[in-house]
């Protein structure tokens, strides 16, 4: 064989071996639509998927104080989550050992098992964790793989069982740019909490009394929680009523409603200056008035849920129910842009809020026709929309 054949074959190799399966999956990571079953595609999806956040995994393990955000790593069991970590590693390199036998999705299937064993040399679910310092600058990647996990696993559940598109698939249009809202979102949350409470003790410390929050703290759970909901609501409702009528700031909220498929991603969709805003400005009342621990526990998981669930692609029969709180259906219409839905349903937990401010949507329609801002003058792609409220109009 001469030295030229050898070049020839060698560079052959690499491109099948290498070359071939990352260009095959940056190609689907740019796509959208439906996966077509039968063809390997969903169980190639799942393994990829599995080995990338088993991968990062792994790296959090290796780096803890700089990659796990200590208010969780505080609250969860780390054997658990070695479990964990290793029913993902068993799952990602069964299904893909399983397809590249199987002779279906060749390429995408030999990233996953390449994923699976780097996570697996780098130490899998065996990486040990020592003592390490509370204080560092870190980001949420915990939280991230976690909350992505978790938040994958029940809504798609929900947006099967009870779906308002029917016709609508996980992978829908634009979707990457969310999941990188999504991730960036998780990312910061170290950033955003220093932040928030550095200006919520610096603007609003001199409003705080110990003895008007000691009379707070002693209302009993469920109307302290009710309370607390109704203030964040109305914190929340006059927040964003300003960020739909002050055009300066409609700017940044215009990225929020640029979306134009609903389901549980797109409310990560959202302005990195406008996610720290309305916070300082929701938690500030409740920071002053002082509701219990339990109470403020309570009310993060509702919010947590809430800012989720409105988005899904889910109808659920309410019933009156529709005039209490925001429900999916109610969140829709704000995100429509029908021409009676422009600055309505301004509430996220209380839709009573926008019946008693003469905000709610009336229409003879059951649901909106289009979603997104008037105009469609929204980039796509994370950067851009970050920068878009910067740009000369
Ligand atoms: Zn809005
Ligand atoms: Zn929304």
């Amino acid at each position: 064989m001469n030295r030229e054949t050898r070049r020839r074959l060698t560079r052959e190799l690499l491109d099948n071996a290498v070359k071939a399966p990352i260009d095959e999956t940056h190609e689907l990571l740019q796509r959208h639509g439906a996966l077509r079953p039968g063809a390997g595609k969903l169980s190639s999806v799942v393994a990829l998927s599995l080995g990338f956040l088993a991968l990062l995994a792994v790296l959090a393990f290796h780096f803890p104080q700089y990659l796990t955000t200590p208010d969780l790593r505080h609250q969860y069991s780390i054997d658990v989550l070695r479990q964990l970590l290793l029913v993902a590693l068993l799952v990602a390199g069964g299904m893909s050992l399983g397809n590249l036998v199987l002779g279906r999705q060749r390429n995408l299937n030999l990233v996953a098992f390449a994923l699976v064993l780097a996570a697996t040399a780098l130490g899998g679910s065996r990486v040990p964790v020592g003592n390490f310092p509370d204080h560092t600058p870190y980001i949420g990647l915990d939280w991230f793989i976690l909350d992505l996990l978790g938040s994958t696993l029940v809504f798609v559940v929900i947006e099967k069982l009870f779906p308002l598109y029917k016709g609508q698939t996980l992978f829908r249009a634009e979707w990457q740019t969310d999941l990188k809202h999504f991730a960036v979102n998780h990312f910061i949350v170290g950033l955003a909490l220093l932040s928030v409470n550095f200006l919520l003790h610096h603007l609003f410390g001199w409003l705080v009394s110990s003895g008007f929050q000691q009379a707070v703290q002693h209302i009993a759970f469920v109307p302290q929680l009710l309370l607390c909901v109704l203030v964040a609501d109305l914190a929340q409702y006059w927040t964003h009523r300003a960020y739909h009528e002050v055009p300066f700031l409609w700017r940044f909220h215009a990225v929020h409603h640029s979306v134009k498929t609903m389901d549980w991603l797109a409310g990560s969709r959202q302005h990195m200056l406008e996610l720290m805003a309305t916070r300082v400005c929701v938690l500030a009342p409740l920071y002053i008035l002082g509701f219990s621990e339990a109470v403020m526990n309570g009310y993060i998981l509702i919010v947590g849920f809430q800012a989720v669930f409105n988005h899904a692609n889910v109808h659920l029969p309410w019933g009156p129910l529709k005039y209490l709180v925001v429900t999916p259906d109610f969140h829709h219409w704000h995100h429509a842009s029908d021409e009676e839905a422009i600055d309505r349903n301004y509430a996220a937990h209380y839709a009573f809020l926008d019946h008693l401010f003469g905000t709610a949507v009336k229409s003879p329609k059951v649901f909106p026709e289009k979603y997104g801002v008037v105009g469609d003058y929204m980039p796509d792609g994370f950067v851009r929309q970050q920068l878009f409220p910067f740009r000369r109009k």
